[in-house]
């Protein structure tokens, strides 16, 4: 049995809100008067378990109710990534969802770029953002994100765009405009598909938005045509496996259909995220892999390097990453 703290760990699929650590969060609800119901962090610890998806979104959207200036953005982005540094995790490319902006008086540029000032003090791992547009908000929503993002971009390292939020009520093809626009401005494309809603939807995020992987894509295991195509074409999934238990997604460890996915040759790719919430880290999801799916070592292995693959970098950061691992299982 290997240490999975001690290898070099990517990862794609990474909410940095999720990922606030408790303590941090914590301060910002000390620092912010409390909250009438957790009084404690014990409190808060019990309180990220979830009945099911939209208890867990129910959540989400409470605890983003603590970050409230540009300085909460920036003093809990350099908490993630100082947590990152400490267990092993060298890249990261993160969602960020600027979509309660408005409610403090904030913009979604100047939330971006705490979000990087925040990153940048912490600079052993590199994270360069994903912009959430959060399908919720709609074609409408999500553009106006868009083109607030664009904006600072460059400054902020937004390298791509991606859609979280409630799928089945949000099919894809509602953004078919945005993603075009993302795609003509440079943005790399990924979105959250076959996690809440079924296969429909991650054929939808591949015919209609053109996306260069799925975030998550666990639920197209229920289509074999689909699974084919996945594993042809080599579209990297962000397969986050402890999440789609603590969500309800999937039911039990017994059925999850991350299995299927990797054992059909898929490219899987393992992630948190968002690993405060869900109590989980990257190491342990390389234990699901080992003690759980009891897979073997060359599978895990390929799991542990398709993020060089699968990721947005340029190819050289690639190449450094791939050599990085590979160096640790040597
Ligand atoms: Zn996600």
């Amino acid at each position: 049995m290997r240490d999975w703290s001690t290898m070099p760990k990517a990862e794609l699929h990474f909410h940095l809100e999720g990922a606030i650590p408790v303590p941090t969060l914590w301060e910002l609800i000390e620092h912010h008067g409390g909250d009438p119901v957790i009084k404690s962090p014990q409190q808060l610890v019990d309180f990220y378990a979830y009945r099911d998806f939209a208890h867990f979104m129910e959540t989400w959207v409470w605890m983003n109710t603590f970050l409230r200036t540009y300085d909460d953005f920036e003093f809990a982005a350099e908490a993630v990534a100082r947590q990152l540094v400490e267990q092993n995790v060298v890249y990261v490319e993160a969602f960020f969802s600027p979509s309660d902006f408005r409610r403090h008086n904030l913009t979604r540029q100047g939330i971006a770029l705490a979000i990087r000032a925040g990153l940048d003090k912490v600079p052993e791992v590199e994270v360069p953002l994903i912009v959430d547009l959060v399908r919720d908000r709609g074609p409408e929503g999500t553009s106006a994100t868009l083109d607030a993002i664009s904006e600072v971009a460059g400054d902020a390292r937004v390298i791509g765009i991606g859609i979280g939020g409630y799928e089945a009520e949000h099919p894809p093809e509602l953004f078919v405009d945005v993603y075009r626009k993302a795609r003509d401005r440079g943005f790399r494309l990924t979105a959250h598909a076959g996690e809440a809603a079924g296969p429909a939807s991650v054929w939808g995020a591949i015919k209609t938005l053109g996306v260069e992987r799925i975030g998550h894509g666990v639920r197209s295991a229920e289509d074999p045509a689909l699974v084919e195509y996945l594993v042809e074409h080599q579209l990297p999934l962000e397969v986050c496996p402890t999440s789609n238990i603590r969500t309800g997604v999937v039911s039990d460890w017994e059925s999850h259909p991350a299995r299927t996915l990797i054992e059909a040759g898929a490219l899987v790719t393992v992630n948190t995220d968002d690993p405060a919430m869900f109590h989980s880290s990257l190491a342990g999801e390389f234990r699901v892999l080992e003690e759980i799916f009891g897979l073997d070592e060359e599978t895990i292995k390929k799991i542990s390097l398709a993020p060089a693959q699968a990721s947005f970098a340029p190819p050289d950061s690639k190449q450094r990453l791939h050599d990085q691992i590979t160096a640790w299982w040597d």
